[in-house]
This record gives C-alpha cells, structure tokens and sequence, in this order.
C-alpha cells in the first residue's frame, strides 16, 4: 500500500515522453566524454552514417512506446568477463576492426542510454510501501548483474573501437590526483538519541555490569546516549585519511505516514555549531531530504536553506525516496550541486549500471538534469536487515569486494552509507568492525577520499550551466 503522502505520479503511469535517436546519442556521449580523454567529435554514429565507427541501430521502435524493460540481454564476453547487452539479436562478433574503420554488432548507444537513463524506473508501475521502484522489479534483479557495470563496459567495447578507428590513445579518466579511483565514505543522519536499549542488551549479554552501570547512570543524567556520536564517526573515518560526508536531516517532524524523520533539531544552535566544529575538521555538512519531499522542490529548497548559510550543495533523501518523474527537476529547481540517493535499498550495487558519477536524464524536459549524481553503491542496512540481505558478519567484506573491485577498474567513486547508529559496538552484524573491512579494502586499494562537494568540484563538467 502507497503511503499517505506519496506522490500521485510516483503510482501511476507517466505520460509518455519519447526520446529522439539524436538526444539519446548526445547523452550517451557527453558521458563517455567524461569517462575518457581526447574523444573526437563526429567520430561515432549509426549503421551506414560513414562514422569511422559505426554503432548497429537494434531500438525496434522501443524508445517510441513505454514498456519498461526490452528483450533479453544477449550475453557476449568481453576480455573474460561475461556482459549483458541489451539490443542486441545479432551472432556477429561484437567488434569487426577494419583499417581506420570498427563497427558495433550490439545497439551499445541504446543499451547505454536505457540503463543510464533509468528508462525502467519511469516507465515501471512498480513501486513499494515508500513509492520507491523495488529492486525485484529491474532489469539487474531479472537478469543478475547488479554488482556489474554494464554501462562501463559498453564505453570500454566504444573506447576500443574508437581508438582502432582514431589511432588516439583515449586514456580512462581515473580519481583524482593520479589514484586508480574515487571514495565517498557517507552518514545519513538519522538518529542521535536513540540506541540505549541496544546498548545495555549489549553489555548485559556481554556480562559488562560496570559498564552497564555507567550507561544506565548517564541516561539518568541525559546526557549523550550511544548514537550522539558524530565526533567518533569523523574521528574513525579519518583513520584511512578519509572526510566523512554527513547528510543532516532538516526537519524533525514525522512524515503523515508516520515514518520518523530527525530525532533531533538541526537549527538548534547548539547543535549547529557542532556542524561547525565538525566542517572545521574536514567534514562536509550535506541535507537529507526528509521523506516526502522528493518530489517537492520548494521543501527541499527549505531544507536546504535551513543548514546554510551557505546552502548545503549535497542532498541525499531520507529513505532513499525518488520518483523518476518529478525528483530530478525537484532537485535542478532546488538548486541542488549533487545527489546521491540511486542506490538500490534492497541491494548493493549499480542501479543504473554505472561506477561514476553521472548526470540524471529529465524525462519530463528530454535532456540531463542539470546536477551531478554521485551513485551510492552500498548501505549498512543492506546488508543486514530481516527484509534485505541477511549476510553474516564475516560475509560482508567477501561479498562487496568484486563489486568495489569493478569501481576500481573503471576509475570510479565508491559510494558507501554507514549510519551513524552502526559505530556503536553493540552492533556485531553490520557495525564498525565490517566499516573498517571495508575502509580497509578501500584504502589498500588506493582510493582517494573525497567528500561529495570534493568530487563534485573536481568531476568534468559538473560546473557547466544545466550540466554540459
Ligand atoms: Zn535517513
């Protein structure tokens, strides 16, 4: 059942918006342009344009009508890694090289441009209790590739082809300063005054009657409880030399659904001059647009308001909300600098099938929004939630580390969302331990740490008005 205060266009169909052959090509190359170096214009077009790389046109008509999903993907191998391509009904090899001459069996435009675009979520009636698209409904829960990029590997087939077509080079585009790749390490904030009961399980399973005592003493006295821990967060994330990027819920009233937001007051004084002494030390101060308000860009505009002055230029929405109709201009008229919601609550990975940042499409206007998406990749409670993954402690680690692997190979930013509430060490499942597992790959991995106002500042084109 929707929730009370789910937008209405969130349930029901869109209207339908076709996407011209030549917009779905400039949104495709505008962001292979960002993922490598020296890309020549002109230089990739459709079968028979006499582009020195020719791309095969395998759309069917399908960006006319409002299906979802297209065919089955046909599975290719590309340098031993077995990748899905949509578009593509053809037994040709994937690559025909040819002196100054490649040409694409598989529609890799269209296939890009579908996944990228979140085509499924728009055109999907799908949604859960929250009005989100559930992750049982997409394409990578169906055909088994949420830890798998394609996207990327579409640019790579394109890069390949161009530079046999080209001669050039075409360097990858890696994280900054000369690192293989990017991290953002992230906590929403939701509660600061809750876990008290966990804690004193904790202690009591764990046979520690002092400290039990002392808890119990300090709850008496009110003062900061288990999850009132924001100083430890930063002070933990910054032992792999990491920002922590903390997204503030701005307001503390429950959603009229009932769903909590802040258990706290971000425009107490106090509590903002926290905020002040923690972006002294490094952090970033972003929004967490508080639910319901994904579609509602003078709410989020509000609440961004709310933390400046300055504005906070990152928001993430509380319950990981987004309607594909109306959140991307939502958040463009709020002025928003970057987003990082799309992930998939139920599963980590790559929602739009894409390791970097990237430019969100408006299907309501035909064109990318004019803010930066930075993709979040894994949440603590993904991976540990009677309703999401169950994995083991010693689980985790093992199973994001092929999916952190693909970021890695491909240059791009692994997102991660730890709450602020997993620090405490009552939690055993997906607490601190399993960050700093994770941290610990990152950071072996030579991962430069960025907050997302960093890599906002940092990412091509991001400054340009309405995107590029
Ligand atoms: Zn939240």
């Amino acid at each position: 059942m929707a929730p009370v205060d789910a937008p209405a266009d969130l349930i029901a169909p869109p209207r339908p918006a076709p996407v011209p052959a030549a917009a779905r090509l400039a949104y495709v190359l505008a962001h292979f342009g960002q993922a490598y170096a020296d890309v020549p214009a002109g230089a990739i077009g459709p079968a028979g344009s006499g582009a020195p790389v020719e791309v095969a046109d395998r759309t069917g008509g399908f960006f006319s009508q409002t299906h979802p999903q297209p065919g089955a993907p046909n599975w290719r191998d590309w340098h031993g890694q077995r990748v899905p391509f949509f578009f593509d009904d053809d037994a040709r090899p994937l690559l025909t090289l040819t002196p100054g001459r490649a040409e694409i069996a598989a529609d890799i435009i269209s296939a890009a441009f579908y996944l990228l675009s979140g085509w499924q979520e728009y055109f999907s009636t799908e949604r859960d209790a929250h009005g989100r698209f559930p992750y049982a409904a997409s394409v990578q829960a169906r055909y088994g590739f949420v830890a798998l990029p394609a996207v990327n590997y579409y640019f790579d087939v394109l890069k390949t082809a161009l530079a046999h077509a080209t001669g050039r080079a075409l360097p990858l585009r890696r994280g900054p300063g000369g690192a293989p790749f990017a991290a953002c390490i992230t906590h929403d904030v939701d509660s600061l005054h809750g876990g008290w009961g966990t804690a004193a399980r904790h202690r009591l399973r764990q046979g520690q009657l002092p400290q039990l005592l002392k808890l119990l003493w300090r709850r008496a006295r009110r003062r900061p409880g288990p999850w009132d821990n924001l100083e430890l967060v930063q002070a933990e994330t910054a032992r792999y030399g990491a920002p922590s990027t903390f997204f503030i819920l701005g307001d503390a009233r429950p959603a009229p659904n009932g769903v909590p937001n802040a258990d706290y007051d971000a425009r107490a004084p106090a509590f903002r001059a926290r905020l002040g002494r923690l972006a002294a030390a490094g952090a970033e101060i972003a929004s967490h647009g508080s639910y319901g308000t994904a579609h509602d860009a003078a709410r989020v505009a509000g609440e961004r308001a709310a933390l400046g002055p300055p504005a906070p230029r990152g928001n993430r929405f509380h319950y990981l909300c987004w309607g594909p109709a109306r959140t991307p201009g939502a958040l463009a008229e709020a002025g928003v600098g970057y987003d990082s919601t799309l992930g998939f609550a139920e599963h980590y990975g790559f929602r739009h099938s894409y390791c970097r940042p990237f430019f969100p499409f408006d299907f309501e206007r035909g064109r990318a929004a004019g803010f930066l998406e930075i993709p979040l990749n894994v949440m603590d409670a993904t991976l540990h939630h009677p309703k999401y993954l169950r994995l083991a402690p010693n689980e985790l680690l093992p199973a994001l580390a092929p999916m952190l692997a693909e970021i890695e190979k491909f240059g791009g930013v692994a997102t991660v969302l730890w709450h602020n509430q997993n620090f405490d060490p009552a939690n055993a499942a997906n607490g601190p331990r399993q960050f700093h597992e994770i941290m610990g790959w990152l950071h072996g991995h030579g991962a430069a740490f960025r907050t997302g106002s960093e890599i906002w500042a940092e990412w091509p084109a991001a400054q340009g008005p309405g995107g590029f």
